[in-house]
């Protein structure tokens, strides 16, 4: 069952140059329990993506399935229901956790923002997720300050994780780690979505990483989304021009693997009032006149395998 529908959802910002066109026309799905990967550089929209889906920020047009309702637009009370069902995971803990507050603070505040608990309920449900995700007791009575990082992930996860919710966008939740504690925060969260059933677009700049968590994945660039497909499919079968030079760049550990990395030439175009044409055409290497005037459909090339470009068929010999 599709827990999260997205279809053309826009979403833009008004500066004094025009309409900056952060996530534009913006369509997917994500069934229950699984977890949608949105990869893209910096700037390319993902991140407006996941709060405006979660009503952080509001839509421009565009709308919101979420277990077959629409939520696109809704109300005070609404909301209030719609974020115990959908939340969030930082990037950075640090900045994202009260400074003043205990780690049992914490986990406790949306509990007592949500009420019908009482003192006592608050205490042992606390408890709870902090055994949940891992965090001794003895760090109850912690500040963030005094944890390291891991663990003040924990303790944003298990904030998220208090008002039992269906879906979580994981915005980065793992970059501003060390590495060897990247991989203990990742296995968290997929214990976590196996054991509750959740449900996750996972948000991240890091390849490797999104091939890990992720059961499909859908490339951005410049507020559009330029290839949607299943994990693995996406690092076997890269269509697009843009998802090929991105993998390109990550490192492989076989020296017999022989694939040259597609450097990226030409300037990024601004995402404000966006000229009409493919948004890649400024660094693609396959560009030629109709690239620069009209815009590429969505198509999907194989079943469940989307992309948009004027010549996918030719650059990939189909
Ligand atoms: Fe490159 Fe043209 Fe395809 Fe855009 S539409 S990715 S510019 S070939």
């Amino acid at each position: 069952m599709e827990l999260l529908e997205v279809r053309n959802l826009k979403k833009y910002f008004a500066t004094p140059s025009g309409p900056l066109h952060a996530v534009d026309n913006v369509s997917f799905v994500i069934p229950q329990g699984k977890t949608l990967g949105v990869v893209g550089e910096s700037g390319c929209g993902k991140s407006t993506l996941g709060r405006t889906v979660i009503h952080l920020l509001e839509p421009t047009s565009g709308s919101i399935l979420f277990e077959g309702r629409d939520v696109t637009n809704v109300s005070k009370a609404q909301l209030k229901k719609l974020r115990e069902d959908m939340q969030i995971i930082f990037q950075d803990p640090f900045s994202s956790l009260n400074p003043r507050m205990m780690v049992s603070e914490t986990v406790a505040e949306p509990l007592k923002i949500a009420g019908g608990m009482s003192r006592e309920e608050v205490e042992k449900k606390t408890k709870q997720m902090l055994e949940m995700v891992g965090l001794a007791s003895r760090f109850a009575n912690s500040y963030p300050h005094e944890l390291d990082g891991g663990r003040r992930q924990r303790v944003g996860i298990a904030r998220a994780l208090a008002l039992n919710p269906k879906f979580i966008v994981c915005d980065e939740p793992v970059s501003a780690l060390d590495v060897s504690i990247q991989a203990q925060v990742l296995n968290l969260l997929m214990d976590l979505q196996r054991d509750l059933n959740l449900t996750y677009m996972f948000i991240t700049h890091d390849l490797a990483v999104v091939r890990y968590i992720s059961h499909d994945i859908m490339v951005m660039y410049l507020g559009e989304t330029v290839e949607t497909c299943g994990a693995d499919e996406l690092f076997e079968h890269p269509l697009h021009p843009y998802t090929k030079a991105l993998l390109s760049a990550v490192p492989v550990a076989d020296i017999h693997h022989k694939e040259q990395r597609i450097a990226l030439e030409g300037e990024l175009r601004s995402p404000i009032n966006p000229k009409p044409g493919c948004r890649f055409a400024a660094r693609c290497p396959y560009a030629k006149e109709i690239c620069h005037r009209d815009s590429p459909e969505a198509e999907e090339i194989f079943p469940g395998h989307m992309t948009r470009c004027h010549f996918v068929r030719e650059i990939n010999g189909l």
